[in-house]
């Protein structure tokens, strides 16, 4: 599962990748960016560290910025992106880490084409991938945001303190969501995307925790199938679900709490992960 996080700076992407990394089961790797401050607070630069705790500056504060410089304001060392980025990313390829963490592909980084090239890589392999990229649709960013591979989650203040419960339960389901289909793979990246967006952050965390395995361990059972109607029932992980699918009007009415907003789901019905594991097997 590849994910990028993008979002303007300040709004608290690397705390949220921090987040998920150290709360992550399996084995990880990568790297990540951090500010370096003077004694005044001012930044004067960053330094890319490793899981290790390896650290070298790729960016430095000069008062003669060269052409490449970042907002005029910062130099680019190409020699420590090409030389250190590059080979960690590439060593946790090699040793095969289940979750390997980019933050950030920015600007500075894009200077690299060995770093881009890596990035590819790593989106076409089998590890999970986290990374946050450039807010803005910068031309050389449009091939990860747009890879097939890639689901780009925006961060939010609405959202950010709930992505990193989501993040990982959607992590730990990748084999699960590895072995869906790819109609099923770009349904769960709308699922997600959807519920990100009106707040349903429950449903976004059923949909890893629940729906995708009621697909993958095959629980669910149709019990009745006419024209108009379809019924399921679903084994869920407390007791079994009848859920009827109304075809001719697309709509779902499911007997759980959650989906009529009753006991402990009383303030704020949300979307219920049997809807969303029969949308997903209606796919299959
Ligand atoms: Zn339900």
């Amino acid at each position: 599962m590849k994910i990028l996080l993008t979002a303007s700076p300040g709004t608290g992407k690397s705390t949220i990748i921090d987040s998920v990394v150290r709360r992550f089961p399996g084995s990880k790797g990568g790297i990540v960016a951090r500010e370096i401050l003077n004694e005044s607070g001012e930044r004067t630069g960053f330094t890319a560290v490793d899981q290790n705790g390896a650290a070298r500056q790729f960016m430095h504060r000069t008062e003669s910025p060269d052409a490449a410089s970042i907002g005029g304001l910062f130099n680019v060392d190409l020699d420590a992106l090409d030389n250190f980025v590059v080979p960690a990313l590439s060593l946790c390829r090699s040793q095969n880490l289940q979750l390997i963490y980019v933050d950030e592909i920015g600007r500075a980084q894009a200077r690299s084409a060995a770093f881009l090239e890596l990035v590819r890589v790593l989106l076409s392999a089998d590890n999970s991938l986290l990374g946050s990229i450039v807010f803005e649709d910068e031309p050389w960013s449009l091939e990860f945001k747009q890879h097939a591979e890639v689901i780009l989650l925006p961060v939010t203040l609405a959202n950010r303190s709930f992505l990193p419960d989501i993040l990982l339960a959607a992590y730990k389901e990748a084999d699960a969501f590895a072995a869906l289909n790819t109609r099923q793979k770009q349904a769960v990246s709308a699922f997600l995307k959807h519920f990100l967006d009106c707040g349903q952050f429950m449903a976004a965390r059923k949909l890893f925790t629940n729906a995708i395995g009621y697909v993958s361990e095959q629980k669910i059972e149709i019990t009745e199938e006419k024209a108009a109607l379809k019924s399921f029932r679903i084994s869920g992980q407390s007791r079994a679900h009848e859920l009827v699918w109304h075809r001719d009007t697309d709509s779902f009415v499911c007997d759980c709490d959650l989906s009529n907003g009753r006991g402990e789901f009383a303030d704020a019905p949300e979307v219920c992960s049997h809807q969303m594991s029969v949308q997903l097997l209606e796919l299959a």
